[in-house]
This record gives structure tokens, C-alpha cells and sequence, in this order.
């Protein structure tokens, strides 16, 4: 790739304000010196300043939510709320192109996983809008005669939704159109990697708000770093934070909202695994594994970092693994090129990581078998390509068992399933998993019990690139959250326990007397 290839960065910050505009959305205050900026990890520059919002602001944007969910969003019919979001899915569909050029330009996505990204919001909205409508509770028959005994669902109030860089748009739309339908209000603070891509969605809701009627501050935006996320942990009024993140924010949140009484959902950080077992149909293994280990350089929760492969099996798996990833090597670079298929890591943190962790691994003894080095490195200055690595490990070691959110990809081998499966759940995290067989029952003991230990667990295909309809998250330090479909919304509502009495008589429950 030639240095040409690479836009410049006063053009991204052109298209940026294209899309903004495309959208009708109020563009940022471009202040100079304010305290911070959107910046782009094509050219790792600064696109434009950008006003950050303070610990009052914060305040005021709970107070706003609160507000709205008080006086009118709690008392609105589930299925009228569902309308906010059917209107905000249309103008969605309306502006899939301007949300994706955002999400290339701020958090570095090829067109392709951009665009994919902006059709699980969509997604995620159909969902919801059906969701409106069945929000059920249970019947249950009460031991009491002339009773009735129920539950029923109630809004919490306002959710904190605090994302992550490396998908800044679908996490926040798993979380505010569940939660909106569900009846609460939300403040959301992204992360302040991918300022823009937040005041686009926040505007489209606006817009959407502003069409059908709802009340504006249903939904807030604040942006900044951690402490804008923290007066948002420490703010009793916010009744669920749902957190996105490293693990190591969870473990900072998690106690603080409980110390209050809060409710916490955590999304955290991911080292997925997939067992390749003597019976896989070795093509699918190859494609599922790049796409999941290579794709979106290596920076989704759910890449597949661990590929443990029996012994049998292994020197040919790794083989054409490497092959596939050699393919790899002229399609690095600029996310907006059609043929490009890894984009550049968000900044220097994740290169300096992935070269501290392939350094630690060759002093384990692990082999790099392809990639590893940085492409670029004169043309692209601040911003960081790489190569996606392979890296064949003798054991399990500490750096194996870490999160490192960057394209490496170990290769481990084994010899009975049950060994595969204890090298699979040897990992403090918990959340995406596979297994490649032909071998129904080994298939089945995988998802069973004594089987992968994840919140996902998948057969024949890689560890990345879930759907919406089912509960999306994970174990261990990956945090227990679940989102998106199947029965997520419970953790957005609370459920009361209803008895009513309609039989003149008042019995007690287990035989008790009492006057
Ligand atoms: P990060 O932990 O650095 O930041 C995530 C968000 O938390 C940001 O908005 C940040 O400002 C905020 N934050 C950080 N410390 C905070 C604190 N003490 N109080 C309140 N807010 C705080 O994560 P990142 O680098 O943006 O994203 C990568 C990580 O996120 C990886 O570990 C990845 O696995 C994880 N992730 C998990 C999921 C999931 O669904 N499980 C999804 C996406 C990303």
C-alpha cells in the first residue's frame, strides 16, 4: 500500500461534517483549546476540538432524564414507546451510509463491519418494537382461594449506558432501544474515542423524539473520559449503569454501584477460544478463524484469540491458517479502500500491548509463525497498522491467558477433549467460544454443563459476529451482563409480585392463623 492510499486528515474531518450535517445533527463546537477533540485512528489525528461535558453537566443531564421519565415516559403505553423506536429504526435505514462513514472514521472499521455495525442498530430496533408489545409477566395460581397471583413488569428509571471505542454505535442501540421500550430514560456516555458517531445516533433519536412526540430527554449525551463515566456510577439516580469496557473497569464500577444499591450490567473484556477437534471440516476452520481473529484488527470482544487444535490436526491447521493470514499482508490500510480487510488499531496503546505481549509469548516459548509488524510505519506516523500474528505456544502461559486487544492469535494443542476443554475454560474470562467437529456428541459435550464455560458457545462457526436475537454476554471477568435479545429486558425492568384478593375472605398463606 503506498502513502497516497492514505486520506488525509483535514479530508476525514470533511467527511466527518458531511455526515454530520447528512444527518441533521447539530454539529460540535469546534473550540479551540477545549478539552477534548474527535480524533480519526486512519491518520491517528486530531479531526477537530470538542467541548467535553463537566461533572455538572452530568448532573444536569440526569436531572433531565429523571424529569422525563417521572412526568411522562414511565406512564406511557409500552407499545406507543415502542413507536419512538420504530421511527428511530426508519431513520436508521435513512442515514446507514453517514453513520458508518462515522464509524470508520472514529473507531478505524472497514466499510463493511461499519456498515454491518449501523444493520445491528436497525436490527436491534425491530426487535425492540416487537419487544414493546410482549413485555409478559406470569399467572401463577395462588394456594389462597379467591386469589390471583401475578407479576408484572415496571420501568426502572434512568440507565447509564457507558460504551466502549470498538463499537460505538450497536452496544449503545442494544441498550436504549430495550431500554426506551422498557420505559426508562437514558444518559449515555461513549467513549471519548468516538464522540461523533454518539451525537449522530443522539440526534437521529432527537429527530425520531421529535416526530412521534416523545419527550427530548428521554435520552441525554455526555461526553468526556472517566470521569464523566464515574459521576454517572456515582449518581443514585441512576438506577441501572450499563457498562461496556475492559474488565478493569468493571472492577472499578461494579462495587461503587452496588455500594449505593445500584443495578449493574457489565460487558467486559473477552480472550475467546475455539477447539478445532480431528473430525472439523478443516475449510471452515480456516475461514471462520481468520474472520474472527483477524477482523476488525483483532479489537472485538469476541475475537478469537486461542485456537486449540488436536495434535493430529494441528501442523496442518496452523499451516493454512498462515497461508490465509500471508493473504492478509497487501490488504492492510486504509478502512475506506474496498479490498482493505484490516484497518488500523484505535492508537498506540493497543500497538504497544501487542508488542509486549508477542515479546513475552517468545519468552515463553511461543513461535511467531506470520505477522506481527507494523505496516506503514514511515507513511502513517501516529496511526498503527499491524499484521495479524499467529503465534504456535507450547502451554497455556500467563500472557495466553490475558486480554490483549490486538490481532494475535495463539495456536495451542491437545490430545482427549477433556484436556481441550480445561485449556479452553482456563481463562479468568467468560465470554464467546467454539468448537469446529463433525462428531455430534463431542459437539454436545461442549455445550453442556461440564463443556465451554461462556456466555456463548458456538458449533462450526467462529467466536465473533453474533446475531440480536439472542442474549448477547459472558462469565468470569467478562462480568455475567446479558443484552440484546431473547429475555435482556428483564435486567431493564423490575418485577413486582402481585397477589390480589377478590374472594371476600382473607385466608393466610400456609395455613397460618392469626386472630
Ligand atoms: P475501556 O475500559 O478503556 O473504556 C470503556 C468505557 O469506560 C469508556 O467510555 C471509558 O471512558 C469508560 N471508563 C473507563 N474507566 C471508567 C471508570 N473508572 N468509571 C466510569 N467509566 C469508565 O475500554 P475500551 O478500550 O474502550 O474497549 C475495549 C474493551 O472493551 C475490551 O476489553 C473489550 O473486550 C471490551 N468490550 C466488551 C464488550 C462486551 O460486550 N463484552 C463489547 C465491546 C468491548
Amino acid at each position: 500500500m503506498s502513502t497516497s492510499a492514505l486520506p488525509d486528515t483535514a479530508a476525514l474531518a470533511e467527511r466527518a461534517r458531511t455526515a454530520l450535517d447528512r444527518c441533521r445533527v447539530d454539529r460540535p463546537r469546534e473550540t479551540a483549546g477545549a478539552a477534548g477533540a474527535a480524533r480519526t485512528p486512519i491518520t491517528g489525528q486530531e479531526l477537530f476540538p470538542l467541548d467535553h461535558d463537566d461533572t455538572a453537566s452530568v448532573d444536569g443531564a440526569v436531572t433531565a432524564a429523571h424529569g422525563a421519565f417521572t412526568s411522562a415516559w414511565r406512564d406511557t403505553p409500552a407499545p406507543v414507546r415502542g413507536q419512538l423506536v420504530h421511527r428511530l429504526g426508519a431513520l436508521l435505514r435513512e442515514h446507514k451510509d453517514d453513520l458508518a462513514e462515522l464509524v470508520t472514521i472514529e473507531a478505524g472499521k472497514i466499510r463493511s463491519e461499519a456498515l454491518g455495525e449501523v444493520q445491528e442498530m436497525i436490527d436491534i430496533c425491530d426487535l425492540a418494537v416487537g419487544l414493546s408489545r410482549q413485555l409478559y409477566g406470569r399467572t401463577m395460581p395462588s394456594e389462597r382461594p379467591g386469589h390471583r397471583l401475578m407479576e408484572t413488569w415496571h420501568p426502572l428509571g434512568v440507565v447509564g449506558v457507558i460504551t466502549a471505542f470498538n463499537f460505538p454505535v450497536a452496544v449503545w442501540s442494544w441498550n436504549t432501544c430495550v431500554a426506551l421500550v422498557c420505559g426508562d430514560t437514558v444518559v449515555w456516555k461513549p467513549s471519548e474515542l468516538t464522540p461523533l458517531t454518539a451525537l449522530a445516533c443522539h440526534g437521529l433519536l432527537m429527530r425520531a423524539a421529535a416526530d412521534v412526540g416523545a419527550p427530548a430527554d428521554v435520552h441525554r449525551v455526555v461526553l468526556g473520559g472517566r470521569e464523566v463515566g464515574e459521576a454517572l456510577v456515582e449518581d443514585r439516580r441512576v438506577a441501572l449503569l450499563s457498562a461496556t469496557g475492559s474488565t478493569a473497569m468493571g472492577r472499578a464500577v461494579a462495587p461503587r454501584v452496588a455500594a449505593r444499591m445500584g443495578r449493574y450490567l457489565l460487558e467486559l473484556g473477552g480472550n475467546n477460544a475455539a477447539v478445532v477437534a480431528p473430525s472439523a471440516d478443516l475449510d471452515l476452520v480456516v475461514r471462520g478463524s481468520v474472520f474472527s481473529a483477524a477482523g476488525t484488527a483483532g479489537q472485538r470482544c469476541t475475537t478469537l484469540r486461542r485456537l486449540i487444535v488436536h495434535e493430529d490436526v494441528v501442523e496442518e491447521v496452523a499451516r493454512r491458517v498462515v497461508d490465509a493470514y500471508k493473504q492478509l499482508r497487501d490488504r492492510i490500510g486504509d478502512p475506506f479502500e474496498e479490498s482493505t480487510l484490516v484497518g488500523p488499531l484505535v492508537g498506540e496503546r493497543g500497538y504497544t500491548a501487542m508488542r509486549s505481549a508477542l515479546e513475552r509469548a517468545g519468552a515463553d516459548g511461543g513461535e511467531v509463525l506470520v505477522g506481527g509488524g507494523r505496516r506503514l510505519a514511515e507513511e502513517a506516523g501516529d496511526a498503527y497498522y499491524v499484521e495479524p500474528a499467529v503465534v504456535r505456544m507450547p502451554g497455556q502461559t500467563e500472557v495466553v491467558r490475558e486480554e490483549t486487544f490486538a490481532p494475535i492469535l495463539y495456536v495451542m494443542s491437545y490430545r482427549t477433549l477433556e484436556e481441550a476443554v480445561e485449556l479452553h475454560n482456563g481463562v479468568p474470562q467468560g465470554l464467546s467460544s467454539a468448537i469446529f467437529t463433525q462428531d455430534q456428541a463431542e459437539a454436545e459435550r461442549f455445550l453442556s454443563a461440564a463443556g465451554a464455560d461462556c456466555g456463548i458457545v458456538n458449533v462450526n462457526i467462529g467466536t465473533s459476529g453474533a446475531e440480536i436475537g439472542g442474549a448477547f454476554g459472558g462469565e468470569k471477568d467478562t462480568g455475567g451482563g446479558r443484552e440484546s435479545g431473547s429475555d435482556s429486558w428483564k435486567a431493564y425492568m423490575r418485577r413486582a409480585t402481585n397477589t390480589v384478593n377478590y374472594g371476600g375472605e382473607l385466608p393466610l398463606a400456609q395455613g397460618v392463623r392469626f386472630l
